[in-house]
């Protein structure tokens, strides 16, 4: 990095997501991408740690031979399976793929606390996983075991491939594209889709007062994930705003066929989550409500609406904007100390 002495003071109509300035990323003013300041603040404001939550209830009902279904218990491992490699596959993408090609330093500051939450997320599976004496063996393998799985996260991680390439480097159409696809395929499908089957399934348990400190765990991890998503939401659009011809309607067509790809997949990990359905959620209602999501995703990116359904879990739509205005509206940097407890 190249740095002119007594150069120009900073222009920040110069500074952009991807391909600006060099010697621009270490000065973070004056701010251009002032959204993402915003992030970074109420990402502070919601900081929690997986060990400020009781397990006492999820440890008991763990190892009571009747407090839980088999089709419950199979739905909860395999819920944790996806999610213990899930946030560390998130983790990697901001960490190798993102922030070293991102120019703009207010961006990269969200981006490194973004970094942070992923791991805590992960830890926060480690917790109950350790919490609940599960086999750690079974539940970290379960990515290469099981096809539902497997097929998701290969997806996501065919994507990486190339911008995690060390010579990689944005500048020309072909890499930008590339990069943006990534980014897309990042916020929209993994953040975006792959996580709120499992979010409603832990909800269902939630609602039963099955497993709450496992649930309490997860709502903490879907308010940040729900902030994650509209941060990389926003940047798609800011690097569309900065790069209006890389946004062409093949790339358009393209973004669109791989959100079918992945309602698709998202549908048969739902199947195998749910052989049988519980909580009165089913394999129908799953499809629904991942086609529901894959449309709103969709639609705040500028492309249209592809599968038009209605939502079958309204409750869910309800706890991510209670979730949202937590985020937002609460400024709560100080009460951190006390455990920042949800109340919603
Ligand atoms: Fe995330």
């Amino acid at each position: 990095m190249a740095i002119q002495r007594n150069a120009k003071p900073v222009d920040i109509n110069q500074r952009r997501v991807i391909n600006g300035l060099e010697a621009d990323v270490i000065q973070l003013y004056p701010m251009k991408h002032k959204f993402a300041w915003e992030y970074y603040n109420a990402a502070n404001s919601n900081h929690w740690l997986p060990t400020e939550i009781s397990m006492q209830l999820d440890i008991e009902q763990w190892k009571s031979p009747t407090a839980l279904s088999q089709d419950e218990r199979h739905a909860f491992e395999t819920i944790l399976g996806f999610f213990t490699t899930a946030d560390s596959i998130a983790a990697n993408n901001i960490v190798i793929g993102f922030y070293k090609h991102v120019t703009s330093p207010e961006i990269r500051m969200y981006l490194l606390r973004q970094a942070y939450e992923e791991a805590i997320h992960t830890h926060a599976y480690q917790y109950i996983v350790e919490s609940l004496g599960m086999d750690e063996s079974k539940i970290f393998n379960m990515y290469r075991e099981v096809d539902a799985l497997y097929n998701k996260e290969a997806f996501i991680l065919s994507f990486n491939e190339g911008v995690f390439d060390p010579a990689f480097k944005t500048g020309t159409f072909e890499a930008d594209q590339k990069f943006l696809e990534n980014w897309a395929v990042f916020s929209l499908i993994l953040e975006g889709i792959f996580f709120y089957s499992s979010f409603a399934v832990m909800f269902g348990f939630q609602r039963q007062h099955k497993l709450t400190g496992s649930a309490e765990q997860i709502q903490y991890i879907m308010r940040d994930e729900s902030m994650h998503l509209n941060f990389g939401l926003e940047i798609i659009n800011a690097i569309r705003e900065e790069n209006p011809e890389l946004w062409t309607q093949k790339f358009q067509d393209r973004i669109i066929e791989l959100v079918h790809q992945a309602v698709k997949l998202e549908y048969e990990y739902a199947r195998d989550v749910f052989p049988t359905g519980i909580f009165g959620l089913n394999a129908d209602g799953f499809k629904e409500y991942i086609q529901f999501i894959a449309d709103r995703r969709l639609e705040r990116v500028g492309l249209p609406a592809q599968f038009h359904s209605q939502n079958p879990f309204p409750w869910m739509s309800e706890a991510i904007d209670l979730a949202k205005k937590k985020n937002f509206f609460e400024t709560r940097v100080t009460e951190y100390k006390t455990g920042g407890a949800l109340n919603w």
